[in-house]
């Protein structure tokens, strides 16, 4: 487990940009937070960090979506209106080639692949959000270790 801290929307922001850098086809990440936590955020810096071009939202309503103008394609799913019991088949993105970015994945464990990379974001103040990681399988751990190791990410 390990923790950044970020003062800013914009440290969040560069944080999962530089994390985009370590990303390859078929890894899963995973974010959980409250409410304004910041996830969204997050997952508009690992679309800078891909080069994706598209303007990327909260896919709540949608809960995918698929921005492809980037180095691999991203997906990215917001599953706070899904729970556990829904088979909506979002299983089938996780080897299609691209990045999966799931917001309140807490609600879907079954869904989920064994090797996972698990961010929570804490709220300390208005700015202030505390980013915890946790790796579970070889290929999170890898991606782990370079990100705690990079010191562009620190801030
Ligand atoms: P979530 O997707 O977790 O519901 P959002 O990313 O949509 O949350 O919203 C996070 C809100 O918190 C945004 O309005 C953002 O400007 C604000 N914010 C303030 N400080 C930070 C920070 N350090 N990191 C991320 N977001 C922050
Ligand atoms: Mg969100």
């Amino acid at each position: 487990m390990h923790q950044w801290i970020t003062h800013s929307p914009g440290e969040t922001i560069k944080f999962s940009t530089h994390l985009a850098d370590y990303l390859q086809p078929g890894d899963v990440l995973t974010l959980s937070g409250d409410l304004g936590a910041g996830k969204t955020v997050f997952a508009k810096g690992l679309a800078r960090g891909l080069g994706v071009r598209e303007m990327v939202n909260s896919p709540t309503f949608t809960i995918v979506k698929e921005y492809r103008s980037g180095r691999m394609p991203l997906y990215h799913m917001d599953v706070y209106r899904i729970s556990d019991e829904e088979d909506i088949g979002l299983e089938d993105y996780f080897d299609q080639g691209g990045v999966t970015v799931i917001e309140w994945a807490e609600n879907i464990p079954s869904w989920l692949p064994d090797d996972l990379l698990s961010f929570i974001i804490n709220r300390k103040s208005e700015s202030e959000r505390v980013i915890t990681c946790r790796a579970s399988g070889r290929r999170s751990k890898h991606i782990y270790e370079e990100i705690v190791n990079d010191e562009r990410a620190r801030n």
